[in-house]
């Protein structure tokens, strides 16, 4: 399998070779230049599988330049019950990402897949955590050293973090604005105490640090000189892996591959549905992906207009769905190559616009950009809003109907998805946190706490080791130098 630029660039490297990298040297992004395509008797061999085996088989398909039997020892590390530690009653913890029904209504059926019972309780963690695998087999096989550089709002960095700790030839080097995580976010992160984690607090807001690891990148020479990489959402084998619980949810769902299923996922870089996007490209039988975003809204726009206008921070809202705070969906343009034929030279002049005049206009008005708005739903976008006072009536509804508690991001999702759910097709929606992780909007839901898996009852209490800075460049490169021993 080959990789393509959206770009166009020449090149066409293999998964290998983009594993470690970010953006192609175009600026575009990678995707395979085929989609491999699974036939209905692989998908009924695969209703069997554990999710381990299952992630195997769809990884063999993307990175045909590792030996099988390499990804299955991979692949079986990275999948098991004591790294998703799903706890719920009555339940086999085997089964990593199960299915939970939350309503029914006549032949309306909404259902929620569980992705957060990872380390860090947010779904990142269920390709991060195969990631910190695949760069540790990769660097140890090319006796190599990679100097992970990123900023966080919470999330990621703290899924980065638990993916590669203890990981022989990684540091992690997470910058966060000091101050402004949720206490909870905060401890998981800075109580790491292993010798190849580095927190650094920035005396500043989330983009001061976002600014600072562009700065860094920016840096070619000091890039190349200390091993600079990264591991955002952008990275091609994150994507991947997060194709595989698009199929554990549709086989789980259904018993017959006539059937299809739907999905809504809350959104906010379009990582996770761009990978949906992609399962429903090799063939998964999938109706709907329906995009939920809060009242940072880029995408629903694009799919209710065909326009694209992208927001600057300052129209950003910070909202109590955090971690879809994000007004340039850094996934989108992958979806915009295969929406327009994969025309490189057409992507590559949208998004020079994007750059130049903040947006692209698809909807086929006169003047417009294109018109490939109306080829939107034969790929099975769809989308909502959710905004707030939406969050806190869809908390305060699932548990007082059904004893069911949802974190903000997934409430967003399940909001959004009762505006779209069609009779006879079952509607997956994608639970991206836990609660305990928003405690806060949880106690002005509900006047409760969030329950805590075991090990986080304490977390804000144990030992934090992270090191305080001003939003200065100069100073974060010296603290890498001093910490990498290049
Ligand atoms: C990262 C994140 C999202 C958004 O996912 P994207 O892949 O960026 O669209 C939604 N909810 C939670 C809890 C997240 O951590």
């Amino acid at each position: 399998m080959r990789y393509v630029s959206t770009r166009g660039h020449a090149a066409q490297p293999s998964f290998s070779e983009i594993l470690l990298g970010g953006l192609a040297p175009d600026g575009g992004l990678y995707l395979p230049a085929v989609y491999p395509q699974v036939s209905g008797a692989e998908l009924d061999a695969w209703r069997a599988l554990s999710y381990a085996d299952l992630a195997l088989e769809i990884l063999k398909k993307f990175a045909t330049d590792i030996p099988v039997a390499d990804l299955k020892a991979l692949t079986d590390k990275t999948y098991t019950a004591a790294v998703y530690r799903n706890t719920r009653a009555g339940e086999a913890a085997e089964r990593i990402t199960p299915l939970h029904l939350i309503e029914q209504d006549g032949d309306k059926t909404l259902l929620l897949q569980a992705l957060s019972n990872g380390p860090t309780l947010a779904f990142k963690d269920m390709a991060m955590q195969l990631l910190g695998n695949l760069f540790e087999y990769t660097l140890d096989k090319q006796q190599a050293e990679l100097n992970i550089f990123g900023a966080t709002s919470g999330d990621t960095g703290s899924a980065a973090e638990y993916a590669m700790r203890g990981k022989h030839g990684i540091r992690v080097f997470m910058l966060s604005p000091h101050l402004k995580m949720s206490a909870f976010q905060s401890a998981q992160m800075f109580s790491l105490q292993d010798d190849n984690i580095f927190n650094v607090a920035i005396k500043g807001v989330f983009d001061d640090c976002q600014d600072m690891v562009k700065a860094v990148s920016n840096d070619l020479a000091f890039k190349a000189r200390y091993k600079i990489g990264t591991v955002n959402s952008i990275n091609w084998a994150r994507v991947v892996a997060q194709v595989v619980y698009y199929f554990r949810g549709y086989l789980e769902a259904t018993t017959r591959n006539e059937q299809k299923v739907s999905f809504t996922v809350p959104s906010g870089n379009f990582g996770n549905i761009c990978a949906g996007h992609i399962a429903r490209m090799m063939g998964l039988p999938i109706d709907q992906l329906v995009a939920a975003t809060n009242e940072n809204d880029v995408l629903d726009e694009f799919f209710r207009t065909g326009i694209y206008r992208v927001r600057k921070s300052s129209e950003t809202y910070h909202t109590t769905s955090p971690s879809m705070d994000i007004s340039k969906a850094s996934n989108f343009e992958r979806f915009v190559f295969d929406l327009l034929d994969r025309d490189a030279v057409r992507v590559k002049a949208l998004f020079a616009k994007v750059d130049t005049e903040g947006g692209f206009d698809l909807s086929g008005a006169p003047g417009s950009d294109g018109d490939e708005f109306n080829k939107i739903a034969q790929f099975g976008f769809a989308s909502g809003r959710s905004c707030h006072t939406d969050r806190l009536a869809t908390i305060r509804d699932l548990h007082a109907r059904y004893g069911l508690m949802v974190d903000t991001h997934t409430a967003d999702g399940v909001k959004v998805a009762r505006e779209h759910v069609k009779s006879g097709v079952p509607m997956i929606v994608l639970e991206t946190a836990l609660p305990a992780k928003f405690n806060e909007t949880i106690r002005e839901a509900l006047d409760t706490d969030a329950a805590r898996p075991a090990g986080f009852e304490n977390i804000e209490f144990l030992p934090q080791r992270f090191e305080v800075m001003e939003a200065d460049v100069a100073q974060v490169q010296a603290f890498i130098v001093a910490h990498t021993g290049l």
